[in-house]
């Protein structure tokens, strides 16, 4: 089935308080760079036909440290996170990640905010967000409320967002040690990741997060908290392919991505001795 926007009931707006208050009085789904909700919409699987196109607002497309935290409002698109050198300088990962996303159309309209909202396993920036415990601020008509995004995922392509929320930004705190990402698609463009890996480490911790490789993305918590405890490399990589639990689809098997995600451990823990 194809659609058209012509056919679509869209409201426009320009700033985050009409967005909430439409939101709170009308079922309508927000779109931003829309790169995903047409790809649903061209399935048919994506019932509503009443939206709310945020794409105006630009105060949602800002970048800029807050004290110690990073916020990057939920517009800012990949071509803005590839840009931004306050990016490159607190979260160099998260420009790789972005690179590597699609290819420049998707990076041009793609956001950050419909990457978290979309709620994909695959997401290649939610690895990112994962590894470094970000936050995700959620407005709504009722105020503005803050998740970790650790617990923001609650199933398959489910979240603690409500329908009448908007994501707003996410929060980066200050990230000490090296940042690690490597991601592992069929191509490297325009390949959704059959692997995707964000590493950070430090002199006293070591945090993984994984996409592709469980029903959300996943942070591999008893290999970390093994290596803590002085674990070596080799023990590490057998943990972690026991802790994750990949399936067979269309782009992988559950054995391949079980292989090769303990062999990126094994690399980032070897690239950032
Ligand atoms: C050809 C192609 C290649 C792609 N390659 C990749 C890839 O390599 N890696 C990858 O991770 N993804 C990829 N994607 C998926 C997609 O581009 C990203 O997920 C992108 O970040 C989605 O952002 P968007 O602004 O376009 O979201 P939209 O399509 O506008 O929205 C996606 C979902 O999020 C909701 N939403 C959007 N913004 C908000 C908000 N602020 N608050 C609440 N809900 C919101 C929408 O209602 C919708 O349900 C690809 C897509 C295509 C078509």
């Amino acid at each position: 089935m194809r659609t058209a926007i012509s056919t679509l009931d869209v409201r426009s707006v320009a700033t985050i308080q009409d967005a909430v208050a439409v939101m709170r009085d009308e079922a309508r789904v927000p779109i931003a760079g829309a790169t995903d909700l047409f790809v649903a919409l061209n399935f048919g699987t994506l019932a509503s036909r009443r939206f709310l196109d945020i794409w105006r607002i630009e105060e949602l497309r800002r970048i800029a440290v807050n004290g110690d935290v990073l916020m990057i409002g939920a517009l800012a698109t990949y071509t803005d996170l590839i840009r931004s050198p306050v990016i490159a300088a607190r979260l160099p990962m998260l420009a790789e990640a972005s690179r590597l996303l699609g290819g420049p159309q998707i990076q041009n309209r793609g956001t950050i905010g419909g990457n978290i909202a979309n709620a994909s396993p695959a997401g290649d920036s939610l690895p990112v967000l994962a590894a470094v415990d970000a936050t995700v601020v959620l407005r709504s008509a009722a105020g503005e409320r803050r998740v970790a995004f650790n617990g923001f995922y609650t199933g398959y392509r489910e979240s603690v967002r409500r329908a009448d929320e908007l994501i707003v930004a996410v929060e980066v705190p200050a990230v000490s040690g090296r940042q690690w990402f490597r991601k592992v698609g069929t191509r490297a463009a325009q390949a959704i990741s059959k692997v995707v890996i964000a590493g950070v480490r430090d002199d006293r911790s070591v945090r993984i997060a994984l996409g592709s490789v469980a029903p959300t993305v996943v942070r591999a918590r008893r290999t970390e908290e093994a290596l803590g405890a002085g674990a070596s490399i080799d023990e590490a990589v057998q943990l972690l392919r026991d802790e994750i639990v990949p399936i067979d689809d269309i782009r992988s098997t559950a054995g391949y991505r079980r292989l090769v995600s303990g062999n990126l451990v094994r690399r980032f823990l070897a690239d950032t001795q």
